[in-house]
């Protein structure tokens, strides 16, 4: 369709050959965040790296980038092994990362100055960034004194300005509005497809699927925990793209089956969530949120089964807000996700259009049921003769598996739907729970 932008004959910039890398968290549970990452960025080409948050798409690009070393593996650009910051690429973050205290032009001249640019030149090629990536006119303005928008663009020229072979991008557009995201992808895809970037190819991280059918000639789609290149999508639309091109939605609907497939698989083991029994890392989906998605899948026009892409689009989701809540849905066993659908149970249409108490009660059969910590905990205050017990018991132990911070945010998730279903209480101010309404 296009004429040349995805040319496998092109030569490879970056390879990612075999890489793994753990965090370590002190204890004897290693984080394993990579595992047996391939991948070859070509000259050329835009290449996506799609994966949820969590998934180590961060990881990897500061790998990449030579801004920290993986524990196995190898990664090359230009031929020559990555062993320290790599001179041949540029990033650009989700965070501005601007200094507050420099002008515009400063803040793009700082790239420069690293690389013993002299002053006349850096001058020169920080005033070409500035103009080329349309900042013209705001040399002298602060970054306070600049919309989101502006400021990503000033980050776009600081990359720019060394003249990277290699742009790679985290989530550059994630944390601006709607509107201002699709302006600045606009603009930076016509500065690529007309050549004027001084730059021979991007990786792109995202966790938005349309953005990466949008911009990419090719995408890698991740998988979470760890994370592993699982599918590589090339898209030969020609550029621009349209959204609503049915093409186009082909390739989103095809990118959500397979993002959805892993779920399943991984429930079959042990929930789509890391960990086992009790040891499972949660997210705090509130049961509202879920009551909320039973009851729209339940009702017109869905009926029990809805299109998670039609889904999301009706809902403004992006699938990191949407997953968490499909599979929330799916662990408690009141949905089945497949294919990129997601199907209620009985119990859950039982729920959809059941009065408050009934409600109620099905949760907290499900909760024991399904959530391993859920029948820990009520098992522990059940036999206590005080039916109480303090939560830093049980932060010690799911400590035992996960960081602090998991074990924090997995406490507060049953928390609050063991408070909905009644199935113990928590005294926030005392930290104890208890049978204090025994069902
Ligand atoms: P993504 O960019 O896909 O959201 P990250 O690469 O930031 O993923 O993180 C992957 C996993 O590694 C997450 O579980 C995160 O909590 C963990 N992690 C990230 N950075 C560190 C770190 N410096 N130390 C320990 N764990 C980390
Ligand atoms: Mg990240």
């Amino acid at each position: 369709m296009t004429m040349t932008i995805s040319n496998p004959v092109e030569p490879a910039i970056v390879s990612v050959e075999n890489v793994r890398h753990f965090y370590q968290k002190g204890g004897a549970n290693d984080l394993l965040v990579l595992e047996n990452v391939d991948l070859i960025l070509r000259e050329n080409e835009i290449v996506s790296l799609l994966g949820r948050s969590g998934s180590g798409k961060s990881t990897l690009l500061r790998i990449i980038a030579g801004l920290m070393p993986a524990s196995a593996g190898r990664v090359e650009i230009g031929g020559r092994p990555v062993d320290g910051p790599a001179p041949e690429v540029a990033m650009v973050f989700q965070s501005f990362a601007l200094f507050p205290w420099l002008t515009v032009l400063e803040n793009v001249e700082i790239g420069l100055e690293a690389q013993g640019v002299h002053a006349a030149e850096r001058r020169k090629l920080a005033l070409a960034a500035i103009d080329l990536i349309g900042l013209d006119g705001f040399e002298s303005a602060y970054p306070k004194e600049l919309s989101g928008g502006m400021r990503q663009r000033v980050g776009l020229a600081r990359a720019l300005v060394v003249h990277p072979a290699v742009l790679l991008m985290d989530e550059p557009f994630s944390a601006l509005d709607v509107l201002t995201a699709e302006t600045l992808r606009t603009d930076l895809l016509d500065l690529w497809c007309e050549g004027r970037m001084p730059i021979r190819s991007i990786m792109l991280v995202t966790h938005n699927i349309e953005e990466a059918v949008l911009m990419s000639d090719r995408i890698l789609v991740f998988s979470s925990n760890p994370g592993r290149v699982i599918a590589e999508i090339k898209v030969t639309l020609p550029q621009p793209r349209n959204r609503l091109d049915p093409a186009f939605r082909q390739i989103v609907d095809d990118i959500y089956a397979r993002m959805t497939a892993r779920v399943v698989g991984a429930a079959s083991r042990d929930g789509a969530f890391p960990g086992t029994g009790i040891g499972m890392i949660l997210p705090h989906v509130s049961t509202n949120i879920l009551a909320g998605l039973m009851e729209t899948v339940n009702g017109p026009p869905y009926d029990g089964k809805a299109d998670l892409p039609a889904l999301a689009s009706v809902l403004q989701m992006e699938i990191d807000d949407l997953f968490p809540i499909a599979e929330t849905l799916q662990l408690l066993r009141f949905a089945e996700v497949e294919g990129g659908d997601i199907r209620l149970t009985d119990a859950a249409r039982k729920f959809a259009n059941g009065e408050v108490d009934e409600r109620k009660k099905l949760f907290g059969q499900h909760l024991l049921s399904y959530v391993p910590l859920v029948s820990h905990i009520r098992r522990v205050l059940d036999e206590r003769p005080s039916h109480k017990a303090p939560k830093a018991r049980f932060q010690d132990e799911l400590e035992d598996y996960m960081s602090e911070d998991y074990a924090e945010q997995t406490l507060h998730a049953i928390i609050s739907w063991a408070r909905y279903a009644e199935t113990f209480a928590y005294d926030e101010a005392a930290g104890v729970f208890s049978l204090e309404n025994p069902t």
